[in-house]
């Protein structure tokens, strides 16, 4: 099962405008449609956990949405008219200050859904939601999101579980980009990353891990330098290829275990 994730952050200039929740897209190229037909609902754990007669009535509502690099899902203090479980896709939430600067808060990938403020009354939240890596996710409207939730079945069950994992990775986050450093933060969204993708290898920049961390670009390049120069990681042109995820482990604060275990022990118990 996968696990969560700690994202990273574009800049402000590479921000696609939010038309948010009607800005996903649904390209019909030959590669795209094959790609589509991949997918299913199951791809998403939360989805996936769900019994056949529990998604029966969920089917009919769920779309699936591409997302892309940039994409808002939703900005600060606005209503939010979806909620998204990503299949292949990484969102980030994250803040962005008064100054303009940004700092991931959590992110959520196939394991999780973007939107729980929709279910816990709150509606609004102070921080945003922007797609780091493109990919897949299905969407249900809100007010089929909150019928489903109070009906009190399995859906509901597996979400209070999945805030509760998601409060860990926020915590935690706080926690570790307070005490552990650079190279320890970098290692640790590294490994919560590669649980979240197939490929073993990401296409990122300096510039956006350095938002998503709040540090500057050059302690990334510094920490990317030494991961490389251990044999923990390949980077070049903006791709990073994890060539010693044990090593790797090793270079990573606690922050990593501590999410990936409390994850596994609040959703797997489903
Ligand atoms: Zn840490």
């Amino acid at each position: 099962m996968p696990v969560s994730t700690i994202p990273p952050v574009l800049n402000q200039d590479s921000r696609k405008s939010a038309a948010a929740n009607s800005a996903v897209a649904k390209p019909k190229g030959a590669s795209i449609l094959a790609a589509e037909k991949e997918q299913s609902p199951s791809l998403n754990y939360l989805l996936g956990t769900l019994s056949a007669a529990e998604m029966a009535p969920l089917m009919e509502h769920l779309e699936l949405v591409t997302l892309r690099l940039g994409d808002m899902l939703y900005e600060p203090n606005t209503q939010l008219h979806y909620a998204y479980f990503p299949t292949s896709a990484i969102v980030s939430l994250h803040y962005v200050t008064a100054s303009g600067a940004s700092s991931e808060i959590s992110g959520v990938g196939n394991e999780g859904m973007v939107g729980i403020s929709l279910f816990t009354g709150g509606n609004t939240t102070p921080s945003s939601a922007m797609v780091h890596t493109s990919g897949y996710a299905y969407r249900l409207e809100r007010s089929q999101l909150k019928a489903e939730f109070n009906r009190h079945g399995q859906l509901q069950q597996i979400l209070l579980r999945y805030t509760q994992a998601l409060i860990t990775q926020v915590s935690q986050t706080a926690a570790c980009n307070r005490h552990h450093s650079v190279e320890q933060q970098l290692s640790r969204w590294l490994l919560l990353t590669l649980d979240r993708i197939t490929s073993g290898e990401f296409v990122l920049t300096q510039e956006l891990v350095a938002n998503m961390l709040g540090v500057r670009r050059e302690s990334v390049t510094a920490a990317a330098a030494s991961l490389q120069g251990i044999g923990c990681i390949s980077y070049r042109r903006g791709h990073i290829s994890v060539i010693n995820r044990k090593n790797l482990e090793q270079c990573a604060c606690e922050c990593y275990a501590v999410v990936r275990k409390e994850t596994q022990r609040l959703l797997g118990a489903i």
